[in-house]
């Protein structure tokens, strides 16, 4: 069981679920950026009356609780269990999404949207590219 999920269930006066614990652990092991129906399929059979909208709720939830993270690619929306600041490379072929690690400066990115009276959160870079398994 994680504890970080089940402390910050128990901090909010949250219930926890087993539902949400297996949905937690399945995003533990998968260890990668997953769309809803791909933790749905892995957690099919540990919980077989769970449907797609409830992972969306419960992923909504871990979101909420920064457990996980939201990422975009070209129109899917992907779980991403890592929450410290990393960036991504998204492959224009085949769709693959994987980090990259870079120190990267965005402190004018942040004044600019500051400018537009826009609060940031924070700022993620993503590549658009092909990935070496594309190029080869
Ligand atoms: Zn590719
Ligand atoms: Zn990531």
């Amino acid at each position: 069981m994680s504890n970080i999920l089940t402390a910050s269930l128990r901090e909010r006066g949250m219930r926890v679920t087993s539902q949400r614990v297996v949905v937690d652990r399945a995003l533990r092991e998968l260890d990668r950026h997953v769309t809803a129906d791909e933790l749905l399929g892995a957690v099919a059979e540990r919980l077989p009356n769970v449907a797609l909208p409830t992972i969306y709720a419960t992923l909504e939830l871990f979101e909420e609780l920064g457990l996980v993270r939201r990422v975009q690619r070209a129109g899917t929306t992907l779980f991403d269990p890592r929450t410290d600041p990393h960036h991504h490379l998204v492959c224009t072929r085949c769709g693959s999404i994987e980090d990259v690690e870079c120190d990267l400066d965005t402190v004018a990115l942040e004044r600019a949207a500051r400018r537009q009276g826009f609060e940031h959160e924070r700022v993620e870079a993503v590549v658009h590219g092909v990935c070496q398994a594309c190029s080869d």
